[in-house]
């Protein structure tokens, strides 16, 4: 019989224990262990039933054992003391307060996905978990973020697996009313709404959940509510479902009414405005055009000026060095949401189009890339690791023709992880001994070989406990019975030397790398005297048939039953297998088609819980990795022959793990403890330690990119004046630029070159209606290649000396011959102003004919 209304009821908690209920809804437990373990008091049978939910917890607690917690005074005690301290994180200064004092007063940041806690499955992937760790590194550092995304139906799927290893995906309801989220309300108590204008007279309305995140707020935008009809209720059905116009909906409530939102939070909570505005991925682009719109219809500026203050204080994050990573829409379905009887007054349709057309070599007029829109909305963008943006300077450098590679206004800042969310508590406790013992070097007193080796097998033995259980669960799911699943008792081993190996399934991860030769992977895994192990997970995107069918090749060979007891697959994973995961194991693999990982964390995470990576050496591996703390697989980059390089790297990654892993690992002294192997440990926690954390992460970004983004805007801002002049000037620039030309070049006579000389350069240019200060005209040296391309050249700045008779201007500049060897040289005029970021920001140059 179905019901014809659903209702919530909700567990009411007796007076003395309303402080539990602050305690749940701040998702500051997810990496609190002693608010945790407070929730486990409650009832530990029941704690663990519910999966360490603690809404579901107490939802399902007896009234009666609430009752009698309600007068127990040692319990009572406990939850006060656990509010205090999370009182005193929300309110003490912390390392923000401390800072230099220009950084922004607020920063918006707008991402598709947040990973924070396995009770709101709200993330598909790295991405996601990124977000997440942004967020809680921002709340331990005291830097006031407000976080923006979309709260999901049905989040992203649950996976499991048919009997013949195919993916399965279930979308279970995702219920608000069930989740540490707290509904945005007026100050009148009705339920804050956001609105979004949709073609033909529609609306799409949205609610507004806030889930908090220590110090940090984060918005999610739920359409899911009955003013909506039904088309517009399914936009937050699903992460990355459905067809493109639906993505484009999702992008527009995320962007535009991502933007409404935040303004109705500091409306009714008084948190200042945001003065950066941090778009983590193109897919929340669209907050910029609705930034332009307010100051257009609501301050009255020309979109022009409206654009230069909107991009000074915008940062954007790229994540994708994978081509069909980035988000591209057709252009008429773009023009068809964004024009017609839904265009805005203050914002041409045409407008919105030229930001995010390809309007570059190669690129396809068809198309609306959401990427390219970023970039031009943004004064500031960065990859997420040295490598990411060096092959994002090339994979945009169309968008700036005329300036070398090199010179494209992409950064990096490399990503980092939360380690109170993933590091064991019991290296946690280590760590902190350490640290007292003077770092983990030189804590050999304080943490014994013993106690970091003792503890890492210990938690070994833990991941294999949970790998049985998710096993056992699996194969139920899968149609066996209680009695074919004796064998499971036996598998993995706590002894045995364990790589793990858990990320999406796309094609380039290459989850299937390691059974090229599958009777070699067999022969590692049953070596008589140094066996190896393996845990493996990931999901598939469901409309990936390629990665299904490598998730089942996987499956079916952990299947066969004379090596099921050291491979296995998990499915579903998620944060809470991945909490189990990276502790327990001793090597993290990852095998990328270099350079598609654009970062990479989990390795991140792995080492800070004492394991060591062996991967390509791509993302954040290609910076850190350092010969002690851990292995580089050699990327056949440049065999074409996808099958050839497979083949190349599989038998690269088989050798490292026969000839250099296993003989360490198994390398032990007397004391059953495997020296070389802990010095490698020590080695990584204290020099990789600092630096994969996600609070050195979003200190950079403070530094580097939010704390200069804000600046910008207050410069242009003395109402407006900044930008209006900026926008002009561009305007005038831009006009004039067909009359700047660079007329003829002249250099000191000379019959030969030697290395040591230095070369006097004159440039005589025309500027048309510009003026010396409008533009820097540059020499740019270095060595050419065979056609004469100079490469990686030195670019300085010459010095205006005198106005011809007819107009021209000669400058003066000066070139060293550093080197010996071919060699070149060429002058270019630029833009330039006070106010402009970058020089290559207009992509306007002008080079000798
Ligand atoms: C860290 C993490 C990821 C990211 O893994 P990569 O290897 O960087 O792709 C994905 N999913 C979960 C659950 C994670 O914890």
């Amino acid at each position: 019989m179905r019901a014809i209304r659903r209702l919530m009821v909700r567990t009411v908690l007796p007076e003395p224990l309303a402080a539990l209920g602050d305690l749940v809804t701040n998702l500051r437990w997810s990496w609190h262990q002693p608010t945790q373990d407070l929730f486990s008091a409650v009832d530990p049978r029941l704690w663990e039933e519910v999966g360490r939910d603690p809404v579901r917890l107490l939802g399902e607690v007896t009234p009666e054992r609430l009752a009698g917690l309600a007068t127990d005074p040692a319990f009572l005690g406990r939850v006060q003391a656990t509010r205090d301290d999370l009182q005193h994180y929300l309110t003490e200064a912390r390392w923000y307060q401390d800072h230099d004092g220009r950084g922004p007063q607020g920063v918006a940041y707008f991402s598709p996905e947040f990973g924070i806690t396995h009770v709101l499955p709200q993330y598909s992937g790295g991405l996601g978990i990124l977000a997440g760790d942004h967020l809680k590194a921002a709340s331990d550092l005291g830097v006031p973020i407000i976080g923006v995304g979309l709260l999901y139906r049905h989040g992203y799927f649950v996976q499991s697996l048919s009997r013949e290893g195919w993916q399965q995906e279930r979308y279970p309801v995702v219920d608000p009313d069930n989740l540490p989220l707290v509904r945005l309300r007026e100050p009148d108590g009705t339920p804050a709404h956001i609105t979004v204008g949709m073609p033909g007279g529609r609306v799409l309305t949205a609610a507004v959940w806030v889930a908090q995140v220590g110090r940090v707020p984060l918005l999610l935008l739920d359409s899911y509510i009955d003013d909506n009809g039904p088309a517009e209720r399914d936009v937050t059905d699903r992460l990355y479902g459905g067809s493109r116009e639906h993505r484009l909906l999702q992008e527009l409530l995320l962007g535009v009414g991502g933007v409404r939102a935040v303004r109705a939070y500091c409306r009714i909570t008084g948190a200042p405005a945001p003065e950066v505005f941090h778009t983590n991925e193109g897919h929340a682009g669209f907050l910029g055009l609705e930034r332009i719109r307010e100051l257009v219809e609501e301050r009255g500026l020309t979109y022009e000026a409206a654009l230069e203050f909107t991009r000074a204080g915008t940062v954007f994050t790229t994540h994708t060095p994978v081509p069909a990573g980035i988000d591209r829409f057709p252009m008429d379905l773009v023009k068809q949401h964004f024009g017609g009887d839904n265009a805005s007054p203050g914002l041409a349709v045409e407008q919105i189009l030229a930001l995010g057309a390809e309007d570059y070599e190669g690129g396809d007029p068809s198309v609306f890339n959401m990427a390219v829109m970023g970039l031009r909305l943004a004064a500031r963008a960065n990859g997420v690791s040295t490598l990411h943006g060096e092959v994002s300077r090339g994979m945009f450098a169309g968008l700036w023709p005329s300036f070398d590679e090199r010179e494209v206004p992409i950064g990096s800042i490399t990503n980092g992880v939360h380690a109170p969310t993933w590091v064991a508590p019991e290296i946690l406790r280590l760590e902190e001994k350490a640290v007292a013992g003077g770092g983990w070097k030189d804590a050999t007193a304080a943490v014994s070989d013993a106690d970091l080796w003792t503890t890492k097998r210990a938690l070994r033995q833990r991941l294999v406990e949970a790998a049985r259980t998710r096993l056992r669960e699996a194969w139920r799911g899968r149609g066996a019975s209680e009695a074919e699943l004796g064998w499971i008792d036996d598998v993995l081993d706590p002894g045995v030397l364990t790589i793990g190996f858990a990320r999406r399934v796309p094609s380039y991860k290459r989850l299937t790398l390691m059974l090229r030769d599958p009777a070699r992977l067999k022969a590692l895994l049953l070596h008589p005297e140094r066996p190896v192990q393996f845990a493996i997970a990931g999901k598939a995107h469901p409309a990936d048939d390629g990665g299904k069918r490598m998730i089942q090749e996987m499956v079916r060979f952990a299947d066969d039953p004379e090596i099921r007891h050291r491979i296995v697959f998990l499915p579903d994973y998620g944060i809470a297998m991945a909490q189990d995961l990276y502790p327990g194991c001793d090597v993290w693999l990852n095998n990328p088609l270099r350079p598609y990982e654009a970062c990479g964390t989990s390795g991140m995470k792995a080492a800070l819980n004492a394991g060591l990576n062996l991967s390509v050496r791509d993302g954040w591996w290609d910076e850190w990795s350092d010969g002690v703390n851990g292995w580089d697989i050699p990327s056949a980059e440049g065999v074409d022959d996808p099958e050839y390089r497979d083949s190349i790297e599989a038998t690269a990654l088989y050798e490292l793990l026969e000839n250099e892993i296993g003989p360490r690992f198994y390398d032990n002294d007397a004391d059953d403890i495997p020296r070389r192997w802990v010095e490698q440990l020590r080695h990584t926690l204290t020099t990789l330690g600092p630096k994969v954390q996600a609070t050195r992460m979003v200190r950079d970004y403070v530094e580097a990119l939010y704390t200069p983004a804000a600046e910008s805007s207050r410069s242009l801002n003395s109402d407006f004046g900044g930008a209006v002049s900026l926008a002009d000037w561009k305007e005038r620039v831009r006009a004039a630029w067909p009359q700047v030309s660079v007329d003829h070049v002249e250099t000191t006579a000379v019959d030969t070159f030697e290395r040591g000389q230095t070369l006097q350069v004159h440039a005589f240019v025309s500027l048309g209606s510009l003026t010396p200060s409008d533009v820097s005209v540059q020499v740019l040296h270095g060595p050419v290649d065979d056609g004469d391309n100079l490469r990686e050249p030195v670019v300085t700045p010459m010095t205006m000396s005198e106005r011809s008779d007819t107009g021209a201007y000669r400058f003066d500049g000066e070139v060293l011959l550093g080197r010996t060897g071919a060699f070149g040289y060429t002058v270019r005029v630029v833009p330039q102003h006070p106010l402009l970021e970058d020089g290559a920001e207009l992509g306007l140059a002008a080079l000798p004919a």
